[in-house]
């Protein structure tokens, strides 16, 4: 089987709608055909603000969200990310060849590194892409599953993996992006000109995979739309609207058009309505699942240590191909 890769940060104590859609409902279907490493990049959400007490209880959460929304750790390798120290090992000597120019030019970076102030932007932050480069380069990955926010991390995994292959020798299979071009950006229900984030300033305009319903429908019903009332996909002039129907269409299996006319001649009230309905019940189960998994932590700390002895066993072959070709001595 073709190999794939993917993870997710543990920066909140719950995914949002753009995670489940643009990234986990993929994963779920693609672990079938794939022999599918799903990470939470716990080293990276280091490079944010974070709360060290914290960041256990959300690495968790994060996981028991993979296994609800349908990934399931008997087929696919569902770890975190720092128990296996191949990853940043591997990510020193890929930063030993990435072009300083080269990391500036990320754009999330920048976002982020203006977001944060100085005082807040470090090194991690700038050096994230090499780590996440790493993570993918491991595995000798053929497809990376991500919303369209990280196709240039990708694209810079691939000049690494052509780079160091030019250099040392053929070591690192080079990866293909793979974005759903349709739901690759969920976007801020407040904001919808803005990417919806876990880290996002507000959460007026975010959708949590394990808020109760309630909430959701709330936030659903304020969402930003415009004056026309007409519902109508129209990225440019109706961006509120659009991204509503994007999230009703990914989450039902239905073509937007068919949901425009569902809707035609009536309000944004009633369609938002219907978008809550979709929403709670959706998610409603999932919510359930993940919340019974936390319910018992040292039977999924099992199943993470399994699965991170399987991702290992792997990650170590590479690393140590990567060591002699780089001239490391070997230890006696
Ligand atoms: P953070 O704010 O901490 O960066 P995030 O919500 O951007 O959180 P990540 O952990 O960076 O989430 O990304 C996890 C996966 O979810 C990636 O594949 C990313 O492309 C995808 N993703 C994140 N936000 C969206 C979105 N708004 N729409 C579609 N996909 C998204
Ligand atoms: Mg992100």
């Amino acid at each position: 089987k073709p190999r794939l890769y993917s993870g997710m940060q543990p920066s909140a104590d719950s995914l949002q709608i753009g995670n489940y859609i643009g990234a986990l409902m993929q994963w779920r279907d693609l672990q079938e055909a794939y022999d599918a490493y799903f990470s939470v990049v716990d080293l990276h959400s280091l490079t944010q603000p974070y709360d060290p007490a914290e960041l256990r209880e959300k690495t968790r959460r994060t996981a028991a969200q993979y296994i609800a929304a349908g990934i399931e750790p008997s087929k696919s390798t569902l770890y975190v990310q720092s128990h296996v120290p191949a990853h940043p090992e591997l990510a020193w000597i890929l930063s030993t060849i990435t072009g300083y120019g080269e990391a500036g030019r990320m754009t999330q970076f920048k976002d982020k590194a203006q977001r944060f102030g100085a005082d807040a932007t470090s090194v991690g932050l700038f050096t994230y892409p090499v780590l996440m480069a790493a993570d993918i380069l491991l595995y000798q990955t053929d497809i990376v599953p991500v919303g369209d926010d990280q196709k240039q991390h990708v694209e810079l995994t691939r000049d690494l993996a052509e780079r160091f292959n030019s250099r040392f020798g053929e070591t690192f299979k080079v990866p293909m992006p793979v974005i759903q071009r349709d739901t690759a950006r969920i976007f801020d229900l407040q904001n919808p000109v803005a990417k919806m984030s876990k880290s996002a300033e507000s959460e007026a305009g975010v959708l949590w995979l394990l808020d109760e319903p309630a909430k959701n429908a709330k936030k659903i019903m304020r969402a930003v739309t415009d004056s026309e009332g007409s519902v109508r996909y129209d990225r440019e002039s109706k961006p509120g609207v659009s991204n509503l129907l994007v999230i009703y269409a990914a989450l039902t299996g239905r073509q937007i058009p068919s949901i425009e006319d569902e809707y035609a001649g009536r309000g944004y009230g009633d369609f938002k309505k219907g978008l809550a309905e979709v929403v709670v019940n959706e998610f409603g189960p999932v919510r359930q699942r993940a919340l019974d998994l936390l319910d018992d932590p040292a039977e999924l700390d099992r199943v993470l240590a399994v699965n991170a002895g399987k991702a290992e066993a792997i990650a170590n072959r590479t690393l140590a191909d990567v060591y002699d070709k780089v001239g490391l001595l070997r230890r006696a």
